[in-house]
């Protein structure tokens, strides 16, 4: 059952997150007409990427390019799998611990999937750092 107290539900800001980050896949696959802020084209989607960051200069360093793609990867998996946890309804519920996810983090990053402490020791696991 959704709870809809927010004007704004959190399954149409996946929505429309997963969608830029689909229009910015197939733009990573073109690197064309990209010279524009990084953060002005994901509009804040992709974390990650240092703010000063331009795509097209991203793109042309083959590193931060595969980095790009990576992290467009990870963050589409990411919302994909707050999507499907909204329709079975345990959306807002920590993978790792089971309890409930705190609302400020859910209002910053709809897309979590993890609370603050599961996700940093997540990080650690898969060897990101954070
Ligand atoms: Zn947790």
């Amino acid at each position: 059952m959704a709870i809809r107290k927010n004007a704004k539900a959190p399954e149409e800001r996946l929505e429309a997150d997963k969608a830029r980050l689909e229009q910015l896949a197939a733009q990573c696959g073109e690197e064309a007409g990209l010279h524009r802020p990084l953060n002005d084209v994901t509009g804040g989607v992709i974390t990650g990427i240092p703010e000063e960051t331009d795509l097209a200069q991203a793109l042309s360093d083959r590193e931060t390019s595969d980095l790009l793609v990576h992290l467009l990867d990870e963050n589409r998996e990411q919302v994909e799998r707050a999507l499907e946890k909204l329709r079975d309804g345990t959306y807002g519920i920590c993978e790792g611990c089971g309890r409930r996810i705190p609302e400020a983090r859910l209002r910053y990053q709809p897309a979590a999937t993890r609370c603050v402490e599961c996700q940093g020791h997540w990080d650690r696991i898969n060897g990101r750092t954070a």
